[in-house]
């Protein structure tokens, strides 16, 4: 584990970044990019972050010890390179996940997330979304395209490469616009509703990238790291007590997409819930 922890130590940006991360961690993180021993060392550097109790992996105390080995009881590797992970292999984990985590954090690493068959990760799904406190997911794979969408749009991507790392793609032009009209709405109250009422304006592909951008953002903001508009305005004018049900409400706006219901009046609802925010939270100093 020292070698490990001094191995990942190299990567300090991304160490900087899953540290203040580990403060309110993501049900489900993604690492992407770099190597598969790479990202490996990073999921149980993460998990070592979150139970270590000097609360920045010291490499050294029995539960870091026992992660190095993958030998500690709230920790379950499933490994996907020898062959894919199948429904029978995640089946025993729902009863696991049921119960409390023995000390901070239940992590579950999944290696190779690419080789999650369709079954597997149908069953997992429930877990990704509604998790019980205590369990995190990780997500370990060469790219996220290769994962199922609808892990994907789960999960709190990072991208690791040799130089280093960056987050997520630049925003895709289809979704820029968007961005621009919620970040117009929140100014002024106009400039969305007459893009959501065209028709067909919005598809739920074109919602569930649109969320995922505002998830990026969002998290950008709360990290303090350069982003797009989006993210200098929510953390200009959005008091961060307001981040967390941002957050929320953006996860719940990825579970309605799922139910038919029309992605325009879902944009139209998170738009209308910042904005009441917005109006309703204390005076903010710009800074
Ligand atoms: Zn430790």
């Amino acid at each position: 584990m020292q070698e490990t922890l001094s191995h990942a130590a190299s990567q300090k940006r991304i160490i900087s970044y899953l540290r203040r991360l580990g403060n309110t961690p993501p049900n489900v993180l993604l690492l992407e990019g770099g190597s598969r021993e790479q990202r490996e060392e990073l999921g149980l550097f993460w998990a070592a972050l979150l139970n270590c109790s000097s609360g920045d992996p010291c490499g050294d105390c029995p539960t870091c010890r026992q992660i190095g080995r993958e030998s500690y009881r709230d920790l379950y590797v499933f490994r996907g390179q020898e062959d894919s992970i199948k429904v029978d292999d995640v089946r025993p984990l729902r009863q696991v996940l049921a119960d409390k985590p023995y000390e901070a954090y239940r992590v579950v690493l999944f290696s190779e997330a690419q080789e999650l068959t369709v079954p597997a990760a149908n069953a997992l799904l429930k877990s990704l979304e509604e998790p019980l406190s205590g369990n995190v997911f990780v997500l370990l794979a060469p790219q996220r395209h290769l994962l199922l969408s609808t892990l994907v749009s789960r999960s709190y991507p990072f991208t690791l490469s040799q130089a280093g790392m960056q987050t997520g793609p630049e925003e895709e032009s289809e979704v820029v616009p968007w961005l621009e009209s919620l970040l117009r709405f929140w100014q002024s109250g106009t400039g969305l509703f007459e893009h959501t009422g065209q028709k067909k304006a919005v598809d739920r592909h074109l919602l569930g990238r649109i969320l995922l951008a505002m998830e990026r953002e969002l998290h950008r903001a709360y990290l303090g790291e350069d982003g797009g508009p989006l993210a200098a305005y929510l953390r200009r004018h959005l008091a961060p007590l307001y981040w967390a049900r941002l957050d929320m409400a953006l996860a719940k706006a990825e579970e309605i997409v799922r139910h038919q219901v029309n992605p325009a009046l879902i944009l139209e609802w998170l738009a209308l819930t910042v904005w009441r925010w917005l109006r309703e939270q204390p005076a903010r100093d710009c800074q």
